[in-house]
């Protein structure tokens, strides 16, 4: 046995792993179930480093030094659990399987539970940046035990992303904290996207302004505070013409967005978790709404619209500064939820989630790198236990400084009728969470009057109910 860690599943993602495997000088046992892809790797990139190929699976393992670790790179779902159910009589105790894939951290603490039965040890492991990142560097958020991580953290170090000789992997947590984090990420991204999305959409009818013109003020804005990787490749994608037709390329894109479905989970959990992540939520809904082409038709038929352009073109600067405004503290908003939900997900299932260092691995290698996780980092390593990201010094700046944009591109959008679901649940949120008293007292009353459901008082402890139908006398429930 001579390889120092194994892959299964050499589609796109376990083939760029591996490579970046090899080429940092890591021997790498290589397997796939149909062999074909396992040869083609050894035959088009075997110069890389050093690979070891194997037929079956029993060779694989051999192949692989003790304890071994062995990445699982398949199709998520069931095919993990074949994999693993494969895998299982094959190694020895003391082991570590390793599922790189894109699983839901449920299945993955029920997995960990069923390898534990076997002395396996099993690390979830969110990997993020697409193809280009598992060969060149991707964000690697492992969990597991922390005896899986002595050995696989050196090898996965070596590999991730590296930013200012930091690299972007570190132990998030136990069992499925790995994998949660990576949802929470993807969660993020969507609310990343739809707010610029959000924002082209209002700097391209507000200032009547070409995709070419509004790539041009992304190239401006990535210059400053929200530079990011989405900001530059908004810039490319606005600006690319279409080969065919000469037209902008996203004039001739169907206006119906897809989605995978880490989107769906992260909003699902939210919601079982109690955390209002808003941001994240209307991004994942706008996203469905744009698929309901249906009824966006009949919709248009009987309230149709005039599409008024120019509505904002009076001050045009003026207006480009506002909506870079109202993007960043949305942008604050979408990440502050974001970091609540970790909190909520690692006080719920004991992981203790270190949020500072969450936001120095999303700082290179995946799709939500941006300098902005920099302030992150420090307003957590200022204060680990920061109730809300909102009331770190650096943030309480950033929003006061944008929050008269922030309400005049919300108010001057939804008066032109341009949907911004994104950045108005944010100004909401920040309302929620800042106003002195909230209307909840009155959903209090309701619930109490409707449902004796009881109520707490500002002057006094204990819960009470009014006797709504007769006297309307107040008794201790
Ligand atoms: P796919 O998700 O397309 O999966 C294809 C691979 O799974 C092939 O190697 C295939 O083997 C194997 N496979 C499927 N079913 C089985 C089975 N029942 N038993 C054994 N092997 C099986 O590959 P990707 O490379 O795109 O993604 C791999 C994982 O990485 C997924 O979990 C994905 O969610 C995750 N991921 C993907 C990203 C991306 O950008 N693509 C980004 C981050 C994570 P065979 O060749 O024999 O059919």
């Amino acid at each position: 046995a001579t390889a120092d860690i194994g892959v299964t599943g050499l589609a796109v993602m376990g083939r760029n792993l591996a490579r970046n495997l090899a080429r940092h000088g890591h021997t790498v046992a290589v397997h796939n179930r149909s062999p074909e892809k396992t040869h083609s790797l050894v035959t088009d990139h075997g110069y890389e480093g050093t690979f070891v190929a194997s037929e079956s699976m029993a060779d694989f393992v051999q192949s692989l030094k003790r304890p071994r670790a062995v990445i699982i790179m398949v199709k998520a779902g069931k095919a993990t659990d074949a994999v693993i159910d494969e895998l299982i009589p094959l190694l020895e105790e003391g082991d570590i399987v390793v599922d790189c894939g894109n699983a839901h951290f449920a299945d993955t603490r029920r997995r960990e539970e069923a390898l534990k039965e076997h002395g396996l040890h099993f690390s979830g492991t969110g990997v993020s940046g697409g193809e280009e990142g598992a060969l060149n560097g991707p964000s690697i958020m492992p969990g597991g035990s922390e005896h899986s991580y002595e050995k696989l953290g050196p090898i996965f170090e070596s590999i991730a992303a590296n930013v200012d000789g930091t690299p972007c992997c570190f132990h998030v947590g136990p069992d499925g904290a790995g994998h949660f984090v990576k949802m929470v990420h993807n969660g993020i991204e969507y609310a990343d996207m739809q707010l610029i999305a959000e924002a082209y959409d209002l700097l391209r009818s507000g200032l009547d302004a070409t995709p070419a013109q509004i790539a041009d003020i992304f190239r401006e804005w990535n210059r400053g505070s929200l530079e990011s990787f989405l900001i530059e490749i908004t810039a490319d994608v606005l600006s690319h013409v279409d080969g065919r037709t000469g037209r902008p390329f996203v004039d001739i894109v169907l206006d119906q967005a897809e989605q995978k479905g880490t989107g769906r989970w992260t909003v699902q959990t939210a919601l079982d978790l109690g955390v209002p992540i808003t941001g994240i939520a209307e991004a994942t809904f706008a996203r469905s709404l744009s698929g309901h082409a249906e009824q966006r038709e009949a919709a248009r038929e009987v309230f149709p619209t005039t599409n008024e352009l120019a509505w904002a073109a009076d001050d045009r600067e003026g207006f480009i500064e506002d909506v870079r405004k109202a993007l960043y503290a949305s942008k604050v908003v979408a990440y502050a939820q974001g970091y609540d939900m970790i909190k909520a997900g690692s006080d719920e299932y004991g992981w203790d989630i270190d949020r500072g260092a969450t936001a120095t691995i999303w700082r290179g290698g995946c799709i939500i790198r941006a300098r902005f996780l920099d302030r992150i980092r420090e307003a957590y390593d200022e204060n680990p236990e920061l109730p809300t990201l909102l009331a770190s010094p650096y943030f309480v700046k950033a929003v006061s400084d944008g929050v008269d944009s922030w309400r005049r591109v919300v108010g001057d959008s939804a008066r032109a009728g341009v949907p911004t679901p994104a950045f108005s649940s944010s100004l909401a949120y920040f309302d929620g969470l800042r106003r002195r008293r909230l209307p909840a007292a009155l959903i209090q009353g309701l619930r109490d009057n409707f449902g004796a459901h009881t109520y707490l008082r500002t002057d006094t402890e204990g819960a009470f109910h009014t006797l709504w139908g007769s006297d309307k006398t107040e008794h201790k429930a």
